[in-house]
């Protein structure tokens, strides 16, 4: 089956590969000439992963998914959420994004936090969503140099390591996106 992931983000494009089963062909954007930006406009991680979708399917006609995540810390009643990627600014730098938000929890001793991926999958002129949760805290410094966004600072609930010191398989089995997506795959299995 060939379906097209909606992502630019190599990172991620090589993750779910991983994770994906041999008769799953994925496409990427880039397979497609997908070249633009896709919107990403809604003021929930649900919405945007299903405003994604519906934006290839109009106008490239394809089957595909599109994935969303946000990072919520629950001292700080969720945020930065569906705004993760641009919490320090439109430049969406990972850096700048996590030394705000390790300035904004810097006097809090309550770290919870957790990734949320919502993946919306549109098949056959239906959309369907798949939701993973990874619960962790975040850390006091940055940590280790795999990985992306957030990684250095988030350890996930039962590790002594954060996302970027982890190898990407241990990252992908215990993980928000992997989670979705293995929700997606039993879904395609079925
Ligand atoms: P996106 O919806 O996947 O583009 O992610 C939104 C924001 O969350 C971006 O700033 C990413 O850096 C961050 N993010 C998404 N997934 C991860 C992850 O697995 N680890 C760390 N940060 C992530």
């Amino acid at each position: 089956m060939q379906l097209v992931f909606a992502t630019n983000n190599h990172n991620k494009l090589n993750e779910v590969q991983a994770l994906m089963p041999k008769h799953i062909k994925l496409l990427s954007l880039k397979d497609i000439n997908c070249l633009e930006d896709i919107p990403e406009t809604q003021n929930t991680i649900e919405g945007n992963a299903i405003q994604k979708v519906e934006y290839i399917k109009t106008h490239y006609g394809y089957n595909c998914f599109a994935d969303d995540t946000g990072l919520e810390v629950e001292v700080l009643n969720g945020a930065p959420g569906v705004y993760s990627a641009r919490y320090a600014g439109n430049q969406r730098n990972s850096d700048d994004n996590m030394n705000k938000l390790l300035n904004e929890l810097s006097n809090k001793e309550n770290r919870n936090a957790q990734f949320k991926t919502v993946i919306a999958l549109h098949l056959n002129n239906k959309i369907y969503t798949f939701t993973g949760i990874c619960k962790g805290i975040i850390t006091n410094t940055k940590q280790g140099k795999k990985g992306f966004g957030y990684d250095p600072i988030f350890k996930p609930q039962g590790y002594k390591e954060t996302f970027a010191q982890m190898e990407l398989n241990l990252k992908n089995s215990i993980g928000h996106r992997g989670k979705a997506i293995k929700q997606l795959i039993n879904f395609l299995n079925s």
